[in-house]
This record gives structure tokens, C-alpha cells and sequence, in this order.
């Protein structure tokens, strides 16, 4: 790979073209890409290659087209303009099929005169954002749901590196419910250079909230449980804040005093990228990202197993601190955490 200002240029052999292709359409941090002609910088060689991709462009369907240049070498014999109506001129007449529109083409086809000439047809739109790695790491919770996979890749989007921790509850919960998990996190790790998805056995800690707090509370408190252990992992993995897929007021547990209790036992910061966010623009994501058909497999979430009738819906903090310390969750939790598994998901094949 060779970078120079504002361009990286990838070298590689036809055949690995698809993977690289994949890769780069979900590389964050990028405004585009292109598979590119590389010629001469001579006048000859620079019309040739654009009537190549006037071709390409032809045979792909494309039937309207313009050509844009850019020069930064300006001791190439033609300027901008020069290159364009010349290069406009080549293409019509060796692709009679295909006419100029400038203000709506089908296909644009670009030259770019630097330390050689690219010319490239069809480039695609990145993701943008920013690149991985570049904003810390978080530790994300990561349920079998719409919402919490479509969080972690808004958070990739802003340069952060992720790891998930996914709270099962064997047997209540079913294997196939944590296969679907990793599916996900393998979708989402695709885009975030790989992810670490620490599975958490978090059944005795149900089993003990269900016993000892009162029903209305369970959920709140299944919350806060997963909160305080999310939180001695994220030490050990140097995550610098939690992430959910919480968005307010969407379920009970979601409400504004609810999300307070939630996080009122840890100090990193939670972050809710989805907080203001309405559920169909949320499936919209998740479609574009690919995790919306695993996502809506049926297999179900502890959480809703456990989820009472009559939920609190604005939890008073106090109230919900006495409940969970009765609870004397520490142990189960350190046990939990201690027993957790680490599966690697969706990393780039050489860093596996
Ligand atoms: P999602 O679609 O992400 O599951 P949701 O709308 O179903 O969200 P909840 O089930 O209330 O909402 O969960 C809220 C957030 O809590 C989730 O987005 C996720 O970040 C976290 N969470 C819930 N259940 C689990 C779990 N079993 N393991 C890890 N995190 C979880
Ligand atoms: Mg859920």
C-alpha cells in the first residue's frame, strides 16, 4: 500500500480484488473509493485509458456519462478543462453508445494527474466517520437485539475499537441464542477491525434477583447487575466506556429515571448513541449495516424471559440501590466474570 495526500492506493493481483473490495467498503474513515486506471503521464496514454473506462462504463449499462479532471502536476501539457473536453471528445467517438450529461450522468469518469494519471469510473462512497482506533475502546453490551449491534457500529463510525460482552442465561436462554450473538458481533466486528465478544453466564445472578426483589423491580436490577459487571471487565480489557443500545423511553426499563438507576453503581461513562433515535430509523441501519436478519431470528433474550408484567417505571435511585445491595451480587458476579469465554469475531483474516 502507498499513501500520498488525501489518497491510499491499494496494489493488488485481480483475484484478490472481491476481498479487497469488502474490505474497503467497511473500512470507517474513508469518503470513497475506486478502482483505478494507472497510466503514463503523457496525452496519449491518459485518452487511451479514458476511452478503456468509457468502455467499462458501456458494457456495464451506463449510457450518459461526463468526464471531471484534476491537476495538481502542472506540467502536464493539458490543463483541467484542456483534459476534459479533450478526454470527453476520445470517449464519444471510440463508444458511440455512449452521450455526455453534465448535469445528471449515469457514470462520471475521473483523471487525476499526479505522481502518474489515475483514471477511474463508478467510485463508491465510504462510510466516512473515522478511522478505528482512533477515539480509545469501549466495551459495548451486546444482546441478540436490533439495537445494541446497530450502537456498536455508530461507535466504530467515530474511531472507536470495540469489545462486547454478551450476559447468557443457560439453559433459559438457548445455545442458539448465543450463536446468534456472535453472528452479530462478526457482522459489526467487520467494520470495527475485529471485536472480542466475552460471553458472561449471568443465570445464577437472574435466578438470585428473581428470588430475593420484588417483581416490578427485576428488570432495573438486571440491568444494574449487568452495568457493575460490564464494568470490571471493562478493566481488564481497557475499554474506556460502556455502550448500549438504550434509547429513551423506547421500553420500561429505558425511561430517563430508569437509565439513571442503571448506571448509578459505575463511574465509566455510558455511552447511548441510539438515545434520540426512533425505532424505524434504528431498522433502517441495522438493514444497511446487514444485522437486521439475524437480529430478528427468533431465539430469546434473557431479558425477556425474566421481564415482569407490571415493570417500575420511573425507579427511584435510592430505592434501587438498597434493593440491589440486598441482592449481595458480588461474588456471583466475580464468578461469572472469572468463568466468562472470549470468542474473536469478524477481525481481518492476517490479524486473527
Ligand atoms: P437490543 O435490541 O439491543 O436488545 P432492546 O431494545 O431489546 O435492545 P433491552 O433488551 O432493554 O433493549 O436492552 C437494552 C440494552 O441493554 C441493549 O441495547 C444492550 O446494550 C443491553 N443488553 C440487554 N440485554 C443484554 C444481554 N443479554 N447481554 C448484553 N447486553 C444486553
Ligand atoms: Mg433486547
Amino acid at each position: 500500500m502507498e499513501t500520498t495526500r488525501g489518497r491510499f492506493y491499494v496494489h493488488c493481483p485481480d483475484t484478490s480484488c472481491p476481498r479487497v473490495e469488502d474490505a474497503l467498503d467497511h473500512l470507517m474513515g474513508i469518503s470513497g473509493w475506486a478502482k483505478t486506471r494507472k497510466c503514463e503521464k503523457t496525452v496519449e496514454a491518459v485518452m487511451a485509458a479514458c476511452v478503456e473506462e468509457g468502455k467499462s462504463l458501456y458494457e456495464k449499462g451506463i449510457r450518459t456519462f461526463k468526464l471531471e479532471a484534476r491537476r495538481t502536476d502542472k506540467s502536464f501539457p493539458l490543463d483541467s478543462y484542456g483534459i476534459r473536453s479533450k478526454g470527453g471528445e476520445a470517449v464519444l467517438e471510440a463508444v458511440p453508445g455512449l452521450t455526455v450529461d453534465v448535469h445528471a450522468p449515469q457514470g462520471i469518469i475521473e483523471v487525476e494527474i499526479r505522481e502518474k494519471a489515475y483514471i477511474f469510473g463508478l467510485a463508491k462512497k465510504g462510510l466516512r466517520g473515522l478511522p478505528v482506533g482512533t477515539a480509545g475502546r469501549g466495551l459495548l453490551l451486546l444482546s441478540g437485539g436490533i439495537d445494541s449491534p446497530v450502537a456498536g457500529f455508530m461507535m466504530a463510525s467515530r474511531g472507536m475499537g470495540i469489545d462486547a460482552v454478551y450476559f447468557h442465561a443457560w439453559p433459559y436462554t438457548s445455545e442458539e441464542a448465543r450463536q446468534k450473538v456472535i453472528t452479530l458481533a462478526g457482522i459489526v466486528g467487520r467494520y470495527s477491525m475485529g471485536i472480542r465478544l466475552y460471553t458472561v453466564g449471568f443465570t445464577a445472578v437472574q435466578i438470585r434477583i428473581k428470588e430475593r426483589a420484588p417483581e416490578p423491580w427485576t428488570t432495573v436490577l438486571l440491568r444494574m447487575a449487568m452495568m457493575e459487571c460490564a464494568e470490571k471487565l471493562s478493566r481488564r480489557v481497557k475499554a474506556k466506556c460502556l455502550i448500549t443500545g438504550e434509547s429513551l423511553s423506547q421500553v420500561a426499563s429505558q425511561t430517563v429515571e430508569n437509565l439513571s438507576c442503571t448506571q448509578s453503581r459505575i463511574k465509566l461513562p455510558v455511552l447511548r448513541p441510539l438515545v434520540g433515535t426512533d425505532k424505524e430509523s434504528i431498522i433502517r441501519s441495522a438493514e444497511k449495516i446487514g444485522t437486521y436478519e439475524t437480529s430478528i431470528l427468533p431465539y430469546e433474550d434473557c431479558c425477556v424471559l425474566f421481564s415482569p408484567p407490571h415493570p417500575v417505571l420511573r425507579g427511584d435511585i435510592d430505592e434501587a440501590n438498597k434493593l440491589y445491595e440486598a441482592l449481595e451480587l458480588d461474588e456471583l458476579i466475580d464468578t461469572a466474570l472469572q468463568e466468562s469465554v472470549m470468542e474473536k469475531c469478524g477481525f481481518p483474516p492476517h490479524i486473527v
